[in-house]
């Protein structure tokens, strides 16, 4: 029945049968050739494929049957003036009511005596007997046989809908589409598709929208899930071979140098510090470039780990940059390396939005202006520099960079990683690269996602630690919660309070902006920083000193809060999530998350490793105002979770990778797609696309002999940015 042949960039307004008011329609789902809509996978399945004789009903049965309309009219209730359309259908077996509401125009369609297929859920009539509501329809004329059968007698596909685009509609589409279009030429090798048993490209687009079985469906959806994430391992192994390529300083460091900086830390490093820091020290002994991923729970203290690294580049007169996402953990993190450096006397930078600072040894500091400290990296006068998003600032240039510090790395995207890496001051030459981050992702979704990243992991606290108290307290335990902070504070402690928003709506861009979320709807009721801070400070705590903080601040009054808080100067903080990141302020010992089922499990686990830092005892309260049974769930996993990894894990299985990295991560950044977002819970999926990518790039690393999978590559790495 081949008619003309169709390929997959054929405009959708030059296929028969498609009318330009549907072309316009599949426009605003950015549908437009063939291609986007076979693409536009369904995305559950009914079964309704076993064709049930009418005396066989059960109620609660989602089925077809395939009768004769013996009677069809249309009724109107008088009370809701709605239409109601009524058949009896028969077969040979028995006869049923069907009910269609506020569908008129299918009295003209489905006419007397005609044979139809009808598929939907039965259910119990108020006179006892059985009917179908609204099930959908099919007629079947003698021109159509089983093969034909799109919506009903088989396993049907549900598609993604919008207003006026039905999966009927789609179906309907496509079913044509799919009998007239090319053969597609298949750009995965077939030694591959073979190996791992995934189906082929044909095949795969034929059963994702036209299965006969629901297995079918699997697999071609593991096909394109497979697909998806074997690009992802092809780009982050590609790129790992590239680096191999580069050149870097390598540093001959003496070990005995590295102990005698060890011995004169206040504390030891625990095994996985040690651990870490040996990898990174072997990486920097190489003459190509490091690109490793330090991942560790906040508070597994790999700030000192990374200016370790940093320190031995310095000893051999080659400089470090270390960027932070924000002002006040630049500050902090410069002010840590003061401490346990007094004596480093070969230059420490800071450089932030407003401010630049210099240190040469104890009691050498002085602020200067940002151009002279940009400078003084010029000529590498100063060796290792802190600072924000400041540091890729097009005027600077350092001499000899060695080796870039990224920390919370997730903050950062790809473009601005690539800037700073490009400062290194040696022509040939590329800077080491340290990324670090707190968030504990599962190893599956790091290996996929950052494939190209060597990976380092602290995966214990600092021996004095103790476990952080964590409770779920509705709004009936408010006042008791307030009494107990009033306890802790009146034994010196200080606390946290984190609201998720700054004030109310609409003129709350900021919000989104600290929170990286579009949806704020759902926010309407949530706690308010500048309300609380009120409420706190005047009603509740008018005896204390209570602080604010939110991204609405100047950067100038941010700091200044910190410091105050850091000071003691303040007893309880209230702030937004931008305490979020790295703060360290060790007498802190309560914490309070308002809302708390407003945040993602990864953040509030960031928020909450703020407190637990010194010697005292910390608690961690989560108020709620919500019942849901998925809230229940996630905060439950926080208070019972006994490492960022394990809560990780968790939170991929309760909400999937997609939500748990879009609140983590930043979604757009790891730009991964959709499919392979949800394949990564395939732990079998992951393993064999990753052995796949290896197998043919270890016989073709230039995929000379596959241009299909070269060209497709190439698409992909647009289509995700990863590059
Ligand atoms: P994070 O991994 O969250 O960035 P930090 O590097 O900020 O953690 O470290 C948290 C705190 O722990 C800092 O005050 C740091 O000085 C301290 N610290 C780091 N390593 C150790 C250790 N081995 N023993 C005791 N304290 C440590
Ligand atoms: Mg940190």
């Amino acid at each position: 029945m081949v008619t003309s042949q169709i390929s997959l960039q054929t405009p959708l307004n030059e296929v028969k049968g498609i009318g330009p008011k549907f072309c316009e329609k599949l426009q605003k789902l950015k549908i437009e050739k063939v291609k986007d809509l076979l693409w536009h996978f369904p995305f559950r399945y009914e079964d309704f494929s076993n064709i049930v004789a009418i005396k066989d009903l059960k109620v609660n049965e989602r089925a077809t049957i395939q009768g004769i309309i013996q009677s069809i009219k249309l009724r109107r209730t008088w009370k809701k003036k709605m239409f109601i359309v009524e058949a009896l259908v028969s077969d040979k077996s028995g006869s049923i009511r069907a009910i269609w509401f506020n569908q008129k125009f299918l009295i003209t369609m489905l006419k007397k005596n005609s044979l139809v297929n009808l598929a939907g859920k039965v259910s119990q009539s108020s006179d006892g007997g059985l009917m179908m509501s609204h099930p959908v329809h099919e007629i079947l004329t003698y021109k159509k046989d089983a093969e034909d059968l799109r919506h009903t007698g088989r396993v049907v596909p549900i598609y993604p809908e919008t207003k006026g685009i039905t999966s009927k509609g789609i179906r309907f589409l496509i079913k044509p589409i799919i009998d007239q279009l090319e053969k597609l030429e298949d750009f995965l090798p077939s030694e591959i598709l073979k190996k791992h048993r995934i189906l082929e490209i044909n095949e795969a687009v034929k059963l994702v929208h036209f299965p006969e079985k629901i297995e079918d469906a699997i697999a071609a959806k593991q096909r394109f899930a497979f697909e998806d994430l074997f690009f992802l391992n092809l780009v982050n192994l590609r790129q790992k071979i590239k680096l191999l390529k580069e050149k870097a300083f390598s540093s001959e460091f003496e070990l005995d140098s590295v102990k005698k900086m060890l011995e004169n830390l206040p504390f030891e490093l625990t095994h996985s510090q040690k651990k870490s820091l040996w990898e990174i020290l072997q990486d920097i002994k190489k003459p190509h470039p490091m690109n490793r991923l330090l991942q560790g729970d906040v508070g597994s203290g790999k700030t000192i780990v990374a200016i370790l690294g940093a320190m031995v580049l310095a000893n051999d007169g080659k400089q470090s940059a270390f960027m932070a996402p924000t002002e006040i953990l630049a500050r902090q993190h410069y002010e840590t390396f003061k401490k346990f450096f007094k004596n480093f006397d070969r230059g420490v930078g800071l450089i932030t939005g407003s401010m630049a600072k210099v240190f040469y040894g104890d009691g050498l500091e002085s602020d200067l202006k940002k151009g002279d400290l940009v400078k003084k990296a010029g000529n590498n006068e100063i060796k290792i520099i802190f600072g924000t998003h400041a540091l890729i600032q097009k005027n600077i240039k350092f001499s000899d960079l060695a080796l870039v510090i990224i920390d919370e790395q997730h903050r950062f995207g790809v473009r601005q990683r690539a800037e700073l890496l490009k400062k290194t001051g040696k022509e040939i030459l590329m800077p080491h690269l340290l990324s670090m981050s707190a968030t504990p992702i599962p190893r599956t979704l790091t290996l996929t996602m950052f494939g190209d990243l060597d990976l380092s992991i602290i995966d214990e606290l600092p021996k004095n630690r103790k476990e952080i108290i964590t409770k779920i307290v509705d709004s009936k335990n408010r006042d008791n919660a307030y009494a107990f902070i009033r306890g802790q504070v009146k034994k010196g402690r200080q606390a946290f309070v984190i609201c998720p928003r700054i004030e109310p709506a609409n003129e709350d861009e900021e919000f989104i902006l600290e929170n990286k979320r579009s949806w704020f709807n759902m926010w309407d009721n949530a706690k308010m920083v500048k309300e609380e801070y009120e409420n706190l400070s005047q009603k509740i705590f008018p005896d204390f000193r209570i602080g604010m903080l939110h991204g609405k601040m100047k950067p100038k009054e941010k700091n200044e809060a910190m410091k105050k808080f850091k000071n003691r100067e303040i007893d309880i903080l209230v702030s937004t999530s931008v305490v979020e990141v790295g703060v360290d302020i060790s007498n802190a010992n309560v914490m309070i998350i308002e809302d708390a089922d407003k945040f993602g499990l990864a953040q509030l686990y960031q928020f909450r490793g703020r407190v637990g830092r010194g010697e005292h005892q910390s608690f961690c309260l989560l108020f709620t105002q919500s019942f849901s049974k998925t809230t229940n769930l996630r905060l439950k996993s926080l208070v019972e979770a006994k490492s960022g990894f394990e809560l990780a894990e968790k939170d991929l299985e309760i909400r999937g990778p997609g939500e748990f990295l879009g609140d983590s991560l930043g979604w757009a950044q790891t730009g991964a797609p959709d499919l392979a977002m949800k394949a990564i819970r395939n732990p079998e999926l992951v393993k064999s696309s990753r052995e796949a990518a290896e197998s043919v790039l270890k016989i073709d690393p230039e995929l000379k002999n596959y241009p299909a999978l070269k060209s497709r590559l190439e698409n992909f790495q647009q289509d995700v940015h990863l590059e």
